[in-house]
């Protein structure tokens, strides 16, 4: 693959699988963190860490590095990157690839509402749900904030710090957890916080399945966030099927 350079689009595992894979087949890539949280492991490329600085950024960052190939192997729910690399590629014409993991699809015995976004995900609680398990990170906890009143929330977070949390400090209990995470530790915690709903990210994969596991079997409720919807744009749903699309022939 002579003359190939790839950008990797990175923050997950699957990104990390990919990177290994790629430095394997020796093919020259860099791998790019938006550096939020701490990483668990180093991926064994060339890293780069921070945003771009939007669209525009991203431009001149492919073009000063010579990108060939664009992998965005961010998290399904990390729209905003995910947007800019399908404008920064249309507008130079470089080949992008999405890689995302299935998303989760519901069991018998799963009580799922299905919600496109985090406020209306908000809007969706049964104000008869007391202790709400709001296991969305911290990033989008502000969509809550109304209902402090109304609910105690149990909130899962990858990193003790970060920015000040958009809630009253009476009204949850902060939980400094990171995957993955085991069906017998999800079900103690539920049981130990009394949770009478969950609100999730359709994430899809193994790491934080246990949960919507845990839920089903003690029929709690889970309002379910659907995926962001994207422009379309070329996708697969593994490392190994990436490597298969760098390797496609391109006029
Ligand atoms: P986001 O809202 O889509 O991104 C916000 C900004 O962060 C982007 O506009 C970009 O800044 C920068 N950014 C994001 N990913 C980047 C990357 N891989 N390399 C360089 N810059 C990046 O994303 P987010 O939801 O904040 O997630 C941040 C990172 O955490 C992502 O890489 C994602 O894979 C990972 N992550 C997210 C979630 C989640 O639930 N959202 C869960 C697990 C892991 P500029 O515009 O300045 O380029």
């Amino acid at each position: 693959m002579a003359m190939t350079q790839v950008l990797l689009l990175g923050g997950t595992f699957d990104a990390y699988m990919l990177s290994a894979m790629l430095h394997e087949a020796g093919v020259a890539a860099i791998y790019s963190y938006a550096g939020a949280t701490r990483t668990r492991r180093t991926p064994p490329l060339p890293v780069r860490v921070g945003g771009f600085g939007g669209v525009r950024g991203l431009v001149d960052y492919l073009i000063a590095h010579q990108i060939t190939h664009v992998i965005d192997a961010t998290h399904p729910f990390a729209a905003q990157m995910s947007a800019n690399a399908i404008a920064a590629c249309s507008r130079l014409g470089l080949p992008l690839l999405s890689m995302e993991r299935p998303p989760w699809q519901a069991q018998p015995g799963d009580r799922w509402q299905h919600v496109p976004d985090m406020a209306a995900a908000a809007k969706t609680l049964n104000p008869l749900s007391r202790r709400v398990f709001l296991a969305i990170g911290r990033k989008q906890l502000a969509a809550f904030a109304g209902l402090a009143d109304r609910h105690r929330f149990v909130l899962r977070v990858i990193d003790q710090e970060g920015d000040a949390l958009p809630l009253p400090p009476s009204s949850y209990e902060l939980i400094v957890a990171r995957g993955p995470f085991r069906l017998a530790d999800e079900l103690a915690l539920l049981g130990q916080y009394r949770i009478d709903c969950i609100v999730s990210k359709n994430a899809g994969g193994a790491d934080t399945y246990a949960k919507i596991e845990a839920a089903r079997q003690l029929g709690i409720p889970v309002v379910m966030v659907d995926r962001p919807v994207l422009e379309p744009r070329t996708q697969c749903q593994s490392p190994q099927q990436a490597m298969e699309w760098l390797q496609r022939p391109r006029r």
